[in-house]
């Protein structure tokens, strides 16, 4: 065979590992760059799982969904309805739109999470040190704690006043607002304190304290008179009192707008991709279906970072409840056979980010089966640590359907697997979902510097994530299943 030849043997049959704009005309680049301008708009107003909640339900009703528990309370149910989402107790989201087919011949599920690393302020947060009033916080899910010291930090939450009533804040967003930050070690001093030591022993939970104030109230006889000079300040702009903060979630995050990264405004930076870049592009490719044949529906989980836990997590009985009233609305059978048998039939798409390749960290990726930033929206047959435990192991069947899905449409899409064996590992909502029979997989963009203050995803991952979403929702399903 000669070089011609062998070249051409070489188109057959090997595997495209082609970046995503090579996949792409002018007019899908152009789309790229748009989509990604909304969002970045979605990721500034949605910074919590509370935000990026209410920010959805916006949107959808925008688009003409209806709430499901509106229609549950009305006493007769006039026609059926065409697309209706439920707001769970603030921070969980499912959206639907209905199908042509019945609900019980199986839905099409998108499940991405709304929840991101932060730091929480505890339930008694405010003290005083050396005339200077600070928040003590307790880091929700995987973070590195060197990252939160030394920027800019904002708080956002909600306190529960003594009365019942939500008082909602946003803190350090605007450009007048101030900021708060977490201090770190000037390097001319942290010689003894910290050299040689490992970095999980270098940083300290506890001292991931937020600087909040350094003007005290009263004179000097007055104890705690910095402390008291917050609360002074925080009773008059929103009339709560030290006692408020024990029913109150408020989390630090960083401060600031997203951003385009690079010369070429290809990338987007920010804080809290992992996992709104799947919320935001699933949110899109739902409100882009119209009268698909299986029964379309978006989720939005919080507390995957730390398990899943929780009645807002995937491990609630969120979603058979949404199904079993979806059941009922769409007049089929709503008894516990038939929500069964509506879960077993369908299918599900754990949306949720890969690590991308990092440049400068090569070492703990396996580069045949890495993902990489640019190449598409990544198909991950299974996550997990070591053996792959605790993985949820997608089926060669199902992995074969959206791959020819994937192929149909023009998806530029790659695999990806979450580090060389044995590095560390992860996991996302897919198993507690493929507990109910239904075949889920994990596909998702990569991003870089996942879980950091500064996320890093590509423009036209974003686009293929959104692409890749909507010809799932719009296509009638995996019949080889
Ligand atoms: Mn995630
Ligand atoms: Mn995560």
């Amino acid at each position: 065979m000669n070089k011609t030849q062998a070249e051409k043997q070489k188109k057959v049959l090997f595997k495209k590992n082609q970046p995503a704009c090579d996949q792409m005309g002018k007019q899908e680049k152009k789309a790229a760059f748009t989509l990604g301008d909304s969002y970045k708009d979605f990721l500034d107003a949605a910074k919590t799982e509370r935000e990026a909640a209410n920010k959805i339900v916006a949107q959808a009703m925008d688009k003409g969904f209806v709430d499901i528990d509106k229609l549950l309370n009305k006493k007769t149910i006039k026609s059926k309805p065409q697309k209706v989402f439920r707001l769970f107790k603030d921070k969980t989201v499912a959206l639907a739109v209905l199908g042509s087919q019945k609900l019980s011949a199986g839905t099409h599920i998108i499940a991405s999470h709304i929840d991101s690393p932060r730091l929480d302020l505890k339930q008694n947060p405010v003290y005083e040190d050396l005339g200077i009033s600070l928040m003590k916080t307790h880091y929700y899910g995987g973070i590195r704690k060197y990252h939160w010291l030394s920027i800019p930090l904002a708080l956002h939450g909600s306190i529960i006043k003594a009365n019942g009533k939500k008082i909602d804040i946003t803190i350090g967003e605007a450009p007048e607002d101030p900021v708060f930050t977490v201090t770190d070690l000037l390097p001319h001093l942290a010689g003894k304190l910290q050299e040689g030591k490992k970095i999980s022993e270098v940083f300290d939970g506890e001292k991931l304290n937020l600087i909040v104030g350094s003007l005290p109230l009263g004179n000097d006889s007055v104890k705690e008179r910095f402390k008291l000079g917050v609360l002074h300040l925080l009773h008059d702009q929103y009339g709560i009192i030290e006692e408020d903060f024990i029913s109150a979630e408020i989390e630090a995050v960083p401060a600031g707008k997203a951003r385009d990264v690079g010369f070429d405004r290809s990338m987007i930076g920010s804080y809290g991709q992992d996992d709104r870049i799947c919320a935001f592009t699933s949110c899109q490719a739902l409100f882009e279906t119209q009268s698909p044949e299986k029964t379309a529906i978006a989720l939005f989980f919080d507390k995957e970072e730390i398990g899943s836990e929780g009645n807002n997590g995937a491990k609630s009985n969120f979603l058979e409840n949404f199904l079993a009233d979806l059941l009922f609305l769409n007049k089929e059978p709503a008894d516990n056979r038939n929500l069964r048998q509506t879960l077993i039939n369908s299918q599900c798409l754990s949306a949720d980010v890969n690590a991308a390749m990092d440049p400068d960290f090569k070492e703990v990726h396996e580069k045949s089966n890495a993902p990489k930033l640019g190449f598409g929206i990544c198909l991950t047959k299974f996550t997990g640590v070591g053996g792959k435990s605790g993985s949820n192991d997608a089926s060669a069947e199902f992995m074969g359907y959206i791959r020819s899905l994937f192929n149909r449409n023009k998806i530029a899409w790659q695999t990806g697997e979450l580090g060389k064996i044995d590095q560390g590992g992860g996991g996302t909502v897919a198993k507690f979902l493929a507990q109910f029979g239904m075949d889920v997989l994990d596909c998702g963009p990569a991003i870089l510097s996942m879980h950091s203050p500064f996320e890093v995803a590509g423009k036209t991952d974003v686009y293929m994530t959104y692409k890749g979403y909507k010809a799932f929702y719009n296509d009638q399903g995996n019949q080889a299943g």
